[in-house]
């Protein structure tokens, strides 16, 4: 398999990681799209089949695990199996895209591991795991159960930090937004808007 960069961000949900991705895809220059996963949890809200995952049974998602179609899956909660179809990043890729992911912390590793140079590994770190549990209960797209269940581990994922190319900070949105444009410009190979004076 070979295409573009490869651009992973991850986090403990709540973390704000979808906000930066959503930002980083409406920046032309970076040439990016976005890598819609399978997932079998029940769709939210408004998401959309196909825009926001790939929804499917418990069954049809263990068959494509079966048949080897993953390039990474992970049963990130009980029987909510998520997963990036190698047919998706084929996809973007013959688009001429660089593929960015919004996953959870096991699987973006195990991407990065896959494609150690062509892979960028981002962690987006929340101020706290007490902050983390505020935005998931201003969210309220799920059942408490839910939000204590991606509490309880929120922080086994932020020990995993170290293991990413880079740590990005959410404390202050557009300063962390500023911080994931420089890094996957550079990463993409894109010149900086620097506001920097020339050197001469
Ligand atoms: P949510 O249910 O809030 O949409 O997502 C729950 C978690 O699953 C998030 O951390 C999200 O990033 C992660 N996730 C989404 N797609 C994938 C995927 O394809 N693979 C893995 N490993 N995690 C994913």
């Amino acid at each position: 398999m070979k295409g573009g960069k490869l651009i992973i961000f991850s986090a403990p949900s709540g973390s704000g990681k979808t906000t930066i991705v959503r930002y980083l895809l409406e920046q032309p220059e970076l040439n990016l799209a976005f890598s819609v996963s399978a997932t079998s949890r029940p769709r939210r809200g408004k998401e959309k089949q196909g825009v926001h995952y790939y929804f499917m049974s418990v069954s049809e998602f263990k068959k494509n695990i079966k048949e080897g179609n993953f390039l990474e899956w992970e049963e990130v909660y009980r029987d909510n199996f998520y997963g990036t179809l190698m047919s998706e990043v084929e996809r973007l890729w013959s688009e001429g895209k660089n593929v960015i992911f919004d996953i959870d912390v096991a699987g973006g590793l195990r991407i990065k591991r896959k494609y150690p140079e062509q892979a960028l590994a981002v962690f987006v770190k929340p101020p706290s795991v007490d902050e983390l549990k505020i935005r998931l209960k201003k969210r309220s797209t799920e059942s408490d159960d839910k939000i204590n269940m991606r509490i309880a581990k929120a922080s086994v994922e932020m020990a995993t930090a170290p293991q990413f190319d880079k740590i990005i900070k959410n404390y202050k949105l557009d300063v962390a937004l500023k911080e994931a444009h420089r890094l996957v410009a550079e990463f993409v190979g894109v010149e900086q808007d620097s506001s920097k004076p020339e050197d001469e």
